[in-house]
């Protein structure tokens, strides 16, 4: 039957997840709120998502067995991270249980090649990039594409890992070894005004939410702060919400995708791109897409009518997306394993701070570098959001 056609699943209706991080951990949680059931699937056990969900299997993603009795058990298969191979999606369709994302969308999101390519046959603008598959092949690359430039692998990259950035005079074969010698992406640096992201949302029958754009920040290439909504011109939400649109029908998307843009200087974009469209043509530029919820989709939580990791359960389950309207100005911030470096944060302080929201992930062990939780705040403008979460967080380390 197509997808479709099928009725909505109701509440008491089991939805399998693949993967078992925070992003599963916050589904679990709606699904558990809004009466669903929630099955998780991945290598580890007492994991992020295990901790909440009604059932956590834990196998290899690509035990056939595994995964074939837990596509019986479940009715509808989503995923919470890329990586999972596209064996899973097979088995689900043998087993005639919808994958929502589909399996064709995951297959392209899990290889910047792919992804880059799906995205300039859509006719949406991608930062300048060339695919390389050795090292003489890099050193053409980088004649054509100039310096500086960011080399990527091509496959299993986040977070800035599986990255490396090329200046003049650099030596090509010592980047090529550092990132494996694999494939790699070989892309401009963009000098970017800003990061900005947008989470949106489309339904079996079409229908497509977006969310207000949001202001990213990096620290070490990890997304470090969000504020929602983003303050620019009111032409470049206009023009990020017609990208996203267009990406979502391109895709045929069922689920929840985010896409991050850099935006240009006004200057970067010439006169005749700027009078030919709106006056944002020419400056958002997409750096990654993810065809899932994201962290800078996590203000939703407390910040807009509908969370993100509900509308991939309404999405998954065949239901319409909720409303994507923002409550209040918001700030997220992520708490990184750095912030245990001298022994367990201050919660004390952090939980004294009015309106501070703390989100924990039940992560075990707290690594440089590694996502634990992240916490948001809410106030009167995204100012005074973010200015209160940077010294609620800044209250947690120890000294
Ligand atoms: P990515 O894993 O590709 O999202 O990269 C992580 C971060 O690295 C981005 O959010 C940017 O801050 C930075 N970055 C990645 N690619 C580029 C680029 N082509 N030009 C400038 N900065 C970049």
């Amino acid at each position: 039957m197509p997808q479709a056609r099928r009725s909505p699943l109701p509440p008491g209706s089991t939805i399998g997840v693949f993967g078992s991080g925070q992003l599963g951990r916050m589904l679990a949680m709606e699904a558990r709120r809004m009466g669903y059931r929630l099955h998780t699937y991945s290598p580890e056990s007492n994991s992020p998502t295990g901790q909440i969900a009604d059932l956590e299997s834990a196998a290899a993603y690509d035990d056939r067995a595994a995964v074939r009795a837990f596509a019986k058990g479940v009715d509808a298969l989503t995923f919470e991270f890329e990586n999972v191979p596209s064996l899973v999606a097979e088995i689900a369709a043998e087993e005639g249980v919808p994958v929502r994302p589909s399996g064709t969308i995951l297959h392209a999101a899990q290889n910047r090649r792919r992804e880059k390519s799906m995205l300039r046959q859509a006719g949406l603008p991608v930062t300048p990039f060339h695919f390389v598959k050795n090292a003489s092949e890099l050193e053409e690359a980088v004649q054509e594409i100039g310096c500086p430039a960011i080399l990527k692998t091509a496959a299993f990259g986040y977070d800035g890992k599986g990255q490396t950035r090329i200046e003049h005079g650099v030596s090509l074969s010592s980047a090529w070894q550092l990132l494996g010698g694999q494939p790699c992406v070989l892309e401009a640096h963009v000098d970017f005004e800003r990061e900005l992201s947008m989470v949106a949302a489309r339904g079996v029958y079409g229908d497509f939410a977006a969310y207000p754009l949001v202001e990213n920040r990096h620290v070490n290439h990890i997304l470090d702060t969000t504020i929602a909504p983003a303050e620019v011109e009111p032409t470049v939400a206009v023009e990020a919400e017609r990208l996203a649109r267009r990406l979502c029908e391109h895709l045929d998307l069922v689920g929840v995708l985010c896409i991050e843009f850099f935006l240009l200087p006004k200057s970067r974009v010439d006169g005749d791109e700027q009078s030919s469209g709106s006056a944002a043509t020419g400056r958002l530029l997409i750096n990654e897409i993810a065809p899932r919820p994201h962290n800078s989709g996590h203000w939703t939580i407390e910040g807009a009518v509908t969370s993100q990791f509900e509308q991939q359960l309404r999405t998954v389950s065949g239901l319409a997306p909720g409303s994507t309207e923002i409550l209040r100005p918001v700030a997220m911030l992520n708490l990184l394993g750095d912030l245990w470096h001298n022994g367990e944060p201050d919660w004390q302080a952090l939980l004294t701070v009015p309106g501070a929201k703390l989100h924990l992930y039940g992560k075990h062990e707290p690594r440089p570098g590694r996502k634990m939780g992240h916490l948001t705040v809410t106030a009167e403008t995204t100012e005074a959001a973010l200015e209160t979460g940077l010294a609620a967080r800044a209250a947690l380390r120890r000294q």
